[in-house]
């Protein structure tokens, strides 16, 4: 058991976000920055797959994006990207088998971060519904953000 932070997210900056996810039929994906244990900042990352049923971020953005992150004194934690609605309802918002090697390249590639955010948005009910999961220590988890929203800022801790 590892304890970690909460974090939450700034209301106008993750209501935004999910403005920016407006097609369902076509996977894209941004980067998220965080400010004091609170996701307040986003850049759009374009989506280099071949296929729409999948998400592979340009690397030259994602530096790109840490730059930004850097003049908006925030840190780079993760990446959200989202599925397409075509994928079946019940698991739509679960990380696919490319996804998890993706992560896992991805975090053994950047050794020094503690643990980093791979968010899944899709739509369940024609709502947009954001399933946060944490990469920590080798292992993807989901955690309930839902819960971590209501509690204030800079308090408590989740046990991973
Ligand atoms: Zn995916």
């Amino acid at each position: 058991m590892q304890k970690i932070p909460v974090i939450t997210g700034n209301k106008i900056v993750i209501s935004s976000l999910k403005d920016y996810f407006v097609d369902f039929q076509q996977e894209r994906g941004a980067a998220l920055g965080i400010k004091s244990n609170v996701i307040s900042c986003f850049y759009p990352i374009t989506n280099r797959s071949d296929t729409k049923y999948s998400f592979v971020p340009d690397f030259e953005e994602l530096n790109k994006a840490s730059e930004y992150f850097e003049n908006q004194g925030c840190e780079f934690i993760g990446i959200i990207h989202s599925h397409n609605s075509y994928k079946s309802n019940s698991s739509v918002n679960k990380p696919s088998k490319d996804d998890i090697n993706f992560y896992h390249s991805f975090s053994e590639a950047n050794p020094d971060f503690e643990y980093l955010l791979f968010p899944i948005i899709g739509l369940e009910n024609n709502q947009k519904v954001i399933n946060w999961y944490i990469y920590i220590n080798g292992e993807l988890k989901e955690i309930n953000m839902e819960i971590a929203w209501k509690r204030t800022a800079n308090r408590g801790f989740f046990d991973i």
